[in-house]
């Protein structure tokens, strides 16, 4: 792609991408399909075996489990050869947490070693730094932890009160203060420690090794889920660090901790596929065997609507994780050729993409909520056994809304991201939004489809965004910068945004499908696409509505609604027949294969 038509970070909701320009994951080659059944393997032969061990804490289990996917290169993933790793590009690391997400508390513990545990010495280390621990990180030898939340300082992280003061030798910074909630804590070998030197206002980033002086660990967390995972309060009392272990510059701290959680976020919304389809397959299975008046379960109506669902969600998840990491993928390539230094190429790269991240984190959460919770329903009484994977799932999948950013945090920087791009001019948010503003009095009470299923649809994922910028017109005119202050106007918005971007993914990968396979094969797909557009529509209609009776002048609502109407409208599919064609190849399969 040239420099030119390089696709920026947020600027779908203004762009029309065409299907022959998004990744699908139809598109991975022999080779990371390798990778990808290594993973599976690992997760069947040492994972799930161990599960019920794992979530004891079986003493040095969750260490010994990680050095073997270590052994097998799977921590190494992301590291650059050079460093002992693969070096291996955005996507397939994704494919990688994706497969791994199935791996429970074990996912929670690989993803915080090579991701937030292993990425800021890889990003922002210099060369000392990263010849001294990313060959050990890549081996699993060390395990990596990352401390920023302290017991006063959670979303706002910026406000910690871990502080940092050089000796007078000149030698060491001397660490106190407390970091919460830390996960991998009970064993990590290297802790990126975020602390403001002496009275700063900004964090610095610190290297610091599990057995230096001053630290100490509190017992393990009795947590709701995730219980294999190891997450502990971690003390330093004039905890001695070396000067040279600085991450970065004095006071790039924050800059950095921010950045790594814009990978985390992305790389959550890839576990969460891995976690969703392993309880569609217990769902499905259950459904199966379970006979109720003299009936298989999976018979029913109300199963196959809750089967049907968690295959949609699931897949729109998939679809929209994919198509971003190609796009990050494209960033750093191109970030190379223009002369920047590969580890900051990637960094700007996942920057670029922060509301992509922050929307599909919140997304994923949610769907893998939905997807556990209606296992958990399907299974009935045995779904609220703790000898079930499902009851496990349903516990385990509740953190995902809250770390790497709660779920509040991530609509704000959604919305909040979005519309100050625009302020800025990065991206033409509001001369589009000025032009969808003047058609409103125009506006017909239906859109004119055209008969072309693809073109409709086209149209459909087009009108979700045109909703968002009649709103933001509106709301940028009636709050100007004071916008920023409206969080349940802002909450509206990032829904519609986050819709809008799965709604198109959704409709962009369905359309190279059909390209891709014959009409017969195809179609299923087409039903998933045509229930999420109709879900999406209604999600799209009733936060627009939400903002318009929250801000706008009572004699223009009539005028506003008419156009959300408009914007919102589907073409009459019955959504019925659909779901249970959807259910019906998940029960014929028994197992999700989509
Ligand atoms: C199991 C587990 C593992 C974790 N692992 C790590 C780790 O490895 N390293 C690490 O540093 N941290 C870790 N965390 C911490 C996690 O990132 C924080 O819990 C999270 O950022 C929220 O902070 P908090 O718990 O202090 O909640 P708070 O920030 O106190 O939030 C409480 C509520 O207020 C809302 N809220 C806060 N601010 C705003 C706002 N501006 N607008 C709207 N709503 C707001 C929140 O969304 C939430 O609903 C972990 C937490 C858990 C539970």
């Amino acid at each position: 792609m040239s420099k030119k038509e390089a696709i920026k970070g947020g600027e779908f909701i203004i762009r029309q991408t065409e299907a022959n320009e998004v990744f699908i994951p139809e598109d991975f080659g022999e080779e990371p399909r390798m990778i990808a059944q290594t993973c599976q393997d690992f997760i069947d032969a040492e994972v799930i075996p161990n599960i019920d061990k794992l979530d004891a804490h079986e003493e040095g289990l969750m260490p010994s489990i990680l050095k073997k996917a270590g052994d097998l290169g799977l921590l190494g993933v992301s590291i650059p050869e050079e460093y002992g790793g693969f070096g291996l590009d955005f996507t397939t690391s994704m494919l990688v947490a994706d497969v791994l997400g199935a791996g429970y508390a074990f996912s929670v513990a690989y993803s915080a070693d090579t991701g937030i545990g292993t990425l800021p010495i890889m990003y922002y280390g210099n060369e000392k730094q990263k010849q001294k621990y990313l060959p050990g990180l890549a081996m699993g030898d060390l395990l990596g932890a990352y401390c920023l939340t302290e017991p006063g300082a959670g979303s706002d992280a910026n406000s910690g009160k871990t502080k940092a003061v050089l000796n007078e030798a000149g030698t060491h910074y001397i660490l106190n203060g407390s970091k919460m909630w830390i996960t991998n804590g009970g064993f990590a070998d290297i802790l990126t420690v975020f602390a403001k030197i002496d009275d700063d206002r900004i964090l610095s980033a610190f290297i610091v090794e599990r057995n230096y002086p001053g630290i100490t660990f509190n017992p393990e967390e009795n947590k709701m889920g995730i219980k294999g995972s190891s997450t502990v309060q971690i003390f330093f009392n004039d905890c001695e660090v070396p000067v040279e272990n600085l991450l970065g510059k004095r006071g790039d701290g924050f800059r950095i901790a921010l950045n790594i959680l814009n990978l985390g976020r992305i790389k959550l919304g890839a576990n969460v596929i891995g976690s969703a389809k392993s309880a569609i397959n217990q769902s499905v299975q259950y459904s199966n065997e379970r006979k109720q008046f003299k009936t298989l379960i999976s018979n029913f109506g109300a199963i196959k609507y809750k089967l049907a669902q968690q295959v949609i969600k699931t897949f729109a998840n998939e679809t929209a994780v994919y198509r971003m990491s190609k796009n990050v993928d494209d960033a750093v390539k191109r970030n190379i050729e223009n002369g920047i230094e590969k580890g900051q190429a990637s960094v700007e790269a996942q920057r670029e993409f922060a509301i992509e991240a922050a929307l599909i984190k919140v997304f994923g959460s949610e769907m893998l909520d939905y997807v556990v919770d209606e296992g958990v329903q399907i299974h009935g009484g045995m779904g609220y056994s703790a000898e079930t994977l499902i009851e496990r799932g349903y516990r385990d999948s509740r953190i995902n809304r809250i770390f790497e950013g709660t779920n509040e945090i991530n609509r704000n920087v959604t919305a909040d991201t979005l519309i100050k791009k625009g302020q800025k001019g990065v991206i033409p948010i509001f001369e589009e939004a000025t032009k969808i503003a003047a058609s409103l009095d125009d506006m017909p009470d239906s859109p004119q489809f055209k008969g072309d299923y693809f073109e409709d649809a086209k149209m459909i994922v087009a009108n979700f965004k045109a909703a968002f910028l009649m709103l933001i017109d509106a709301a940028q005119n009636k709050f100007g910068r004071k916008l920023a202050r409206e969080q349940e106007i802002l909450f509206n918005f990032s829904d519609i945004i986050m819709e809008s971007y799965i709604a198109e993914s959704l409709y962009l990968r369905v359309k190279r499908l059909q390209e891709l396979k014959d009409e017969k094969a195809a179609s299923i797909y087409k039903d998933i696409l045509d229930v999420y557009l109709f879900d999406s529509s209604n999600v799209v209609y009733k936060n627009g509505l939400e903002a318009i009776y929250s801000f706008v002048d009572e004699a223009s609502q009539c005028k506003y609604i008419k156009a959300l109407r408009c914007f919102t409208k589907v073409k009459g599919t019955n959504v019925k027949e659909a779901r249970q064609r959807i259910a019906n190849k998940l029960i014929d399969d028994n197992r999700y294969m989509f």
